[in-house]
């Protein structure tokens, strides 16, 4: 393949091809090679002594002898070049970013301010406990906040991101059940057909069964389909509540009695409380353990301060099994419990190293702290009136996927699309040339040719109506029947068009090797 496919082509304007340009950059559109095709062999950005010769090979022959290979640059090519690319990239600090299930909201700045305070920023895993009083009472403010919004009893601080915390629920479920000698007879796990992938993996990765449960016409779980398949055979039903359609699950009080009834456990999906926050308790309504994306409810999404924390709150029954560390309170002291200490239950092993996600603790706990508890109320309710005003300004032109209000996401189908020859992917490949990064597509798989839109509560009204405004142009061009070749050649003033995606997930090319590289990098 050659390197240059996928380029944009000539932008028509007037009529007249735009004439291809001696450097190939297009203005800000600036070609960016790799760092390691760049680089030139002996030019560095330091001066370093050379190494004192050392008498004994302290490797046992394994010393190396050849290059390193790393790419030779001078500080300011590393400096423009990670610049160039930095801009490439479409953030949450440039504007809308409606992907849905990710929460792309906005990352306060005081956040940030926080995290970096020298008794902070600076501090080590490994430092003696009696410096760390003021990080262990923050990490503990941050779970006695968790437990209040949840209305849940404790709290399992150390996962590092939401699939882990379901990984630590269901470690602490299968831990319960093997202390009541039923983890052999209860194999069963049962997730929504809507479920966000996560939920199966993590089942089938503890060795459990994953059985699916239909939706109904409401978007929500088939309660009769869901009683039909509790038994004895099953541990636990994984939800999300709302659920990945944006909906909240109407009937939860009801599924949660019918799991107990059946002996199983009720693990919630919460990537979604950011939709409820200050409004519901998870655990009044019968949870037994769920998971808290911080990095989604709490701000800092991916790419605007990450990574991930993903604290699991635990019932009374589940908390015993809490992994390792326990932050423990003496009186006006802390201590960390770590692997092996004496602590009250039967902690289910250790899952991360250290104590968690310190940044991403400091940052939830901030942004907790700044809202306060109306504030964050505020914060939900106005998530969810943002998605409800997207889907009331859209909905005569594209295809809710359900009837009736949503909660924090507006869902819709690929219907208004039908008969036009524009598909799901076309449609977003063409929000690309509007300048805006696409919705989440085709998931969740309950819905064809998904389009799920998640505004958060943070975009201005006037950037979330340009942003409906490009969306209703984009819908009425599609179902004007003539504009199928325009969607499928877009994007158009993108850097790269459409890439070969099945060849690059299918073959993908990892390393790059110093010869051939250009050709390798476009196989
Ligand atoms: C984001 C998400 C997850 C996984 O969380 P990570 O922090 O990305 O591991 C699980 N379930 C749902 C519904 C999500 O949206």
């Amino acid at each position: 393949m050659d390197r240059s496919q996928g380029r944009t082509g000539g932008i028509v304007s007037g009529g007249n091809p735009a004439p291809a340009t001696f450097t190939g950059n297009r203005a800000l559109q600036i070609e960016e090679p790799l760092i390691f095709e760049m680089g030139q062999p002996g030019r560095c950005g330091v001066d370093l002594p050379e190494p004192p010769p050392t008498r004994n090979d302290r490797l046992n022959g394994l010393r190396r002898l050849g290059e390193i290979g790393l790419p030779g640059l001078s500080e300011p090519q590393v400096v423009q070049h990670y610049t160039r690319l930095s801009q490439k990239n479409y953030a949450i600090d440039m504007g809308v970013y409606p992907l849905g299930s990710c929460t792309m909201k906005h990352n306060p700045r005081i956040n940030e301010k926080v995290a970096r305070f020298a008794g902070i920023g600076d501090l080590h895993p490994l430092q003696p406990v009696s410096t760390v009083q003021g990080a262990l009472e923050l990490i503990d403010r941050l779970a006695h906040w968790l437990k209040t919004l949840t209305g849940m009893p404790a709290v399992a601080m150390s996962p590092a991101a939401g699939a882990h915390g379901e990984m630590c629920g269901m470690m602490a479920i299968a831990a319960a059940l093997e202390a009541k000698g039923e983890r052999a007879q209860r194999r069963t796990v049962l997730a929504p057909e809507s479920a966000h992938g996560t939920n199966p993996a993590t089942a089938a990765a503890l060795g459990f069964t994953v059985k699916p449960i239909p939706a109904n016409e409401a978007g929500r779980v088939d309660l009769g389909a869901l009683k039909a398949a509790l038994g004895p055979d099953v541990a636990a039903i994984m939800l999300t509540n709302p659920n990945t359609c944006g909906l909240f699950e109407s009937e939860i009080v009801e599924i949660s009695s019918a799991v107990h009834a059946a002996g199983a456990y009720f693990y919630c999906d919460g990537a979604n409380f950011n939709a409820i926050v200050g409004r519901v308790r998870p655990g009044d309504l019968g949870v037994d353990c769920m998971h808290i994306n911080l990095h989604k409810t709490f701000s800092t999404p991916h790419g605007g301060g990450g990574p991930g924390a993903g604290p699991v709150v635990l019932s009374a029954a589940l908390a015993p099994y809490a992994p390792y560390p326990w932050i423990v309170k003496n009186g006006d002291s802390w201590t960390i419990a770590e692997d092996g200490a004496r602590v009250d239950g039967q902690p289910l092993g250790r899952l991360k190293a250290f104590h968690g996600q310190m940044g991403m603790f400091t940052r939830a706990l901030a942004y907790i702290m700044s809202h306060g508890a109306d504030g964050l109320k505020q914060a939900s309710e106005d998530a969810v009136l943002s998605a409800n005003y997207v889907m009331a300004a859209l909905k005569d032109v594209m295809t809710p996927a359900f009837d009736g209000p949503c909660m924090h996401e507006a869902l819709f189908d690929d219907g208004f699309l039908k008969d036009t020859g524009v598909s799901t992917l076309d449609f977003a490949k063409a929000m690309i040339d509007e300048g805006y990064h696409p919705m989440t597509m085709y998931f969740p798989l309950v819905v064809h040719g998904a389009m799920l839109i998640e505004p958060t509560e943070s975009q201005a009204k006037e950037d979330l109506d340009l942003f409906i405004g490009a969306l209703r142009s984009l819908a009425e061009r599609a179902t004007s029947g003539k504009a199928a070749e325009d969607f499928k050649a877009a994007p158009r003033f993108a850097p790269r068009r459409r890439l070969d995606e099945t060849l690059a997930a299918r073959k993908p090319v990892l390393r790059w090797r110093p010869s051939n590289s250009f050709k390798q990098a476009a196989e």
